[in-house]
């Protein structure tokens, strides 16, 4: 991702080209313990059915300071980045404020490349579990 941008409408309309669809991040710049700025990740989404640059402006009323962002040539490639960043940076669990995981875009039925991953690997132990015999 590019980035980081302070969220304003005109860094917005200055970095995204318009009618492009991608990815995003909103977060802060803090100091870690190293003393290094850093960038920390609080919000993922994609924009597939409104253009990137109208979908990141939605952020400056919500508090939000800094923003990343990444372009993408279909949906499906935006689906899956935005998948893989929510997995990340920790799902439910992790520092996002986004709780749910990301939806599959409107009319398809693409699935979460790494929820399909972990449910292999879940398939894979039930057959190797030993079964208990009388
Ligand atoms: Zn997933």
């Amino acid at each position: 991702m590019k980035g980081s941008f302070p969220l304003t409408k005109e860094e917005i309309d200055k970095q995204i080209p318009e009618k492009v669809i991608g990815n995003y991040a909103y977060g802060h710049s803090k100091v870690n313990s190293e003393g290094r700025e850093v960038f920390h990740v609080d919000y993922v989404g994609r924009a597939d059915e409104e253009p990137l640059r109208e979908r990141i402006k939605h952020g400056i009323n919500e508090g939000y300071k800094e923003f990343k962002f990444s372009t993408a040539t279909n949906v499906k490639d935006a689906f899956e980045k935005e998948c893989q960043n929510w997995h990340d940076f920790g799902g439910p669990d992790g520092q996002l404020d986004n709780k749910i995981h990301p939806d599959k875009p409107n009319g398809t039925d693409y699935k979460c490349p790494i929820c399909e991953k972990i449910e292999q690997q879940k398939r894979q132990l039930k057959l190797e579990r030993p079964r208990f015999r009388r």
